[in-house]
């Protein structure tokens, strides 16, 4: 049987060139970064190529880029450091209500060790306003972290306002940019982010290998102790194959980024215009335009999720509904609330991201698996009327 995936938001292939990179560092040069001799340097080396290439992605200095375990990670030293780094100052955070639960949760526990934490509303296409975030702000605010492009819905936020804002404030800007990194054109600068977090696996890099950007001269403090890698930051000899895979993952998006950003562009709205047009009680979550080049998130009436999914995977479509974290729990995405949808129609909800390896084939038969699939659910559908 055909074997589809369209769950690339969830994790990615590991890029062949990617795997040749990293193999040498699993067998032959497996010293400590940390070693003085040879085989250290050897390493070293590596680490210091890579920093470089995961800072050409973001137009940063190789000197402000972090290496973590992953996006999570990133999401947790980012948001814990400067929180505690900065609470003399203040003790308010802003975010946004539909974060990844990397951001979310870091801020519930965070509010346990007294700080406050006002999540904004998004509107219905998942924009966080502008105004919102400067309503919001108070005399004692430190830090906001709102997400480059949303995980479920892929709606790319207005940072670049945000991050001016922030820097009139004199506030610090966090993003997860762990769906953009390597998506799309990321450059803190301009966007005026004082810090950044990205994953290897969502970039077709290997997963437990992510960074995290810290703008020079941010105050922040680390949450890991110990012999005091990573210019102290983040304590743990280095996952040396890990991080080399990430910087060969984000030179090759670089390269690729224009076409291949362009490609998924119009799988999207080859598949978008398609579903949309040839399923009765279909649309499309998030935003028309601000969205990311891979993600479609559809809504399909008196469907359950759960159901469509497992139909799909039947005909050997892989695709998610909400985001797969929360894919286990019945609870509705808070993404899909968040943007006012009511709990029986984001049960309907079926995320495609594409990717690398889709071609236009794919995306037909993807479409014709989900119309008959639909279909098909629909006839036996108690949800639906008549
Ligand atoms: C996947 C993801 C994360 C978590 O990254 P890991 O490397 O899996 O820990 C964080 N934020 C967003 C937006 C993600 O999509």
């Amino acid at each position: 049987m055909r074997r589809i995936y369209m769950d690339h938001a969830a994790t990615t292939p590991l890029a062949p060139e990617v795997l040749e990179a990293m193999i040498p560092y699993f067998s032959e040069r497996y010293g400590n970064p940390s070693s003085l001799h040879s085989f250290g340097r050897e390493a070293r080396e590596a680490v210091d190529d890579a920093r470089t290439e995961v800072a050409a992605l973001l137009n940063a200095e190789p000197s402000e880029i972090y290496f973590t375990s992953g996006g999570t990670e990133s999401d947790n030293l980012a948001l814990r450091g400067i929180a505690r780094k900065n609470k003399k100052k203040g003790r308010h955070i802003i975010t946004s209500s539909i974060e990844h639960p990397a951001v979310l949760e870091v801020c519930k526990a965070l509010a346990g060790e007294g700080f406050e934490v006002t999540y904004l509303p998004v509107t219905r296409e998942g924009l966080v306003e502008v105004g919102a975030v400067e309503e919001a702000v108070r005399e004692d605010t430190i830090l906001i972290s709102v997400m480059h492009a949303n995980n479920e819905i892929g709606t790319i936020q207005p940072l670049e306002e945000i991050g001016r804002l922030a820097g009139e404030k004199e506030i610090y800007f966090h993003t997860d940019g762990v769906q953009t990194a390597g998506k799309i054109p990321v450059d803190v600068r301009s966007l005026g982010v004082d810090a950044f977090s990205l994953s290897g696996h969502k970039l077709y890099g290997p997963k437990g290998a992510g960074a995290l950007y810290i703008r020079k001269g941010v105050r922040i403090e680390s949450i890991q102790q110990g012999g005091g890698h990573e210019r102290g930051m983040r304590s743990g000899t280095e996952n040396v194959p890990g991080i080399v895979g990430l910087g060969r993952a984000a030179m090759l998006a670089e390269e690729k980024m224009e076409e291949e950003s362009e490609r998924m562009r119009s799988l999207r709205d080859r598949m978008s215009g398609w579903v949309l047009k040839e399923i009765e009680d279909s649309w499309l979550n998030g935003h028309p335009v601000k969205r990311l080049p891979s993600n479609l998130n559809f809504g399909f009436r008196y469907i359950e999720g759960e159901s469509l999914l497992l139909y799909l995977d039947a005909k050997g479509v892989a695709a998610s509904t909400g985001s797969a974290c929360s894919s286990k729990k019945l609870a509705a995405s808070h993404v899909l609330s968040a943007i006012g949808l009511e709990p029986v129609e984001s049960h309907g909800s079926l995320r495609i991201t594409l990717g690398m390896e889709n071609t236009e084939e794919d995306v037909d038969y993807a479409c014709r698996a989900i119309s008959e699939s639909v279909a098909r659910l629909r006839e036996m559908s108690a949800l639906r009327p008549g």
